[in-house]
């Protein structure tokens, strides 16, 4: 089997759990090689090499910080021209899909993006992706050059697997094209101290039917209660109750939890497209005939202005 270039999204070396799930995916088409671009190489080490990484390949330069991705692609680049690796698997972020795009430019590759899940096939890598707003599924292969392909959050468990984790640094050279745009300031967001909507165990989200953005407290309280992200339906976010960052549908963000709990959402097949994947699906409503009920593991008929507030008293009481 070949190595696998994992792309590794991380703050300053705390490994974030997508690409976890891609060092799972990985093992399944060849042995993972990390590539792990700026500070924290040696806090990552030990994640890394506990989810199946045979080595990681580290460069830490000013450029990574200092402009936007170009640096990070040259080298990226040059780990693909050291490794000759069977493909290159980079998160289905803003970021990393910027990332892929340029890199699989820069290698006259294929891309496949969005992809849900990855298995080994004769002729390479064969990705899977859900389309059509979850419509259909495909299976596809990249026929040219070094597949690089992007996976969407949460499409597969992260499995512990120990493997060596050999740091090795990576020699880059910054192309001077690469150093176009600089980066200004940098601002972070206001942490709400939730878990981060796509990376969430559990994802509590409301819709019209929570009727203004002050209400949104009483899906706030739920989310609390449980420890889970919170998450709106399109018509919320465009009547201005809830941030688009926090938007779960086709043109939102895609979530896959272990529970999903959708309160005064329809079930528009927009909505499902980012949610359907959840492992366990609650929905409150207060009309029986929502599309919702179509899809749900448990249904509760009911207005959630009576029913989540419950929800909330009794989680909090166990
Ligand atoms: P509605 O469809 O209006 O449903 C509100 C629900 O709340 C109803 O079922 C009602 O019975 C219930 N309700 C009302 N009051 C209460 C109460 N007190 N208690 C309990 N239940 C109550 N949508 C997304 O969500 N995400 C996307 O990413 C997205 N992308 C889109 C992309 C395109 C190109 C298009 C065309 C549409 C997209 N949409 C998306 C919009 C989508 O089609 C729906 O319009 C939207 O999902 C509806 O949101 P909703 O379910 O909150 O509202």
């Amino acid at each position: 089997m070949g190595e696998v270039l994992v792309y590794v999204d991380h703050v300053d070396g705390a490994v974030r759990k997508p690409t976890l799930e891609l060092l799972t995916l990985a093992r399944r088409i060849g042995e993972p090689v990390a590539v792990h671009l700026g500070p924290g190489a040696d806090t990552a080490q030990a994640t890394l090499a506990g989810h199946g990484a045979v080595k990681v390949l580290t460069a830490d330069l000013p450029e990574f910080a200092e402009y936007l991705v170009a640096p990070k692609v040259d080298a990226l680049e040059q780990a693909v021209a050291a490794v000759s690796p069977v493909a290159v698997l980079v998160p289905s972020s803003a970021e990393g899909k910027e990332i892929a795009a340029r890199l699989a430019v820069r290698l006259g590759s294929g891309i496949i993006t969005d992809a849900v899940d990855l298995e080994s096939g004769d002729e390479g890598p064969v990705a899977t992706q859900s389309v059509f707003a979850a419509a259909f599924t495909t299976k596809s292969r990249v026929t040219k050059g070094v597949p690089v392909i992007t996976v969407k959050p949460n499409s597969a468990a992260p499995e512990a697997a120990p493997a060596a984790g050999t740091v090795e640094q990576l020699a880059v050279t910054v192309g001077e094209k690469s150093t176009g745009t600089k980066v200004v300031s940098r601002t972070p967001r206001e942490s709400t101290g939730r878990p981060e909507l796509t990376e969430a165990a559990i994802v509590v989200s409301g819709g019209r039917g929570v009727n203004g953005a002050e209400n949104f407290k009483v899906i706030e309280d739920l989310a609390d209660s449980l420890g889970a992200a919170v998450g709106a339906s399109r018509a919320a976010v465009d009547a201005g109750w809830y941030p688009h960052s926090n938007q779960v549908g086709q043109t939102g963000k895609s979530v896959s939890p272990q529970l999903y709990i959708a309160s005064g959402i329809s079930g528009a097949i927009q909505h499902r497209a980012g949610m359907q994947t959840s492992k366990t699906i609650v929905a409150i409503n207060k009309d029986p005939e929502a599309p919702i009920f179509e899809l749900v593991d448990y249904g509760v008929v009911g207005d959630l202005f009576e029913v989540v507030p419950q929800l909330t008293d009794e989680v909090k009481a166990r």
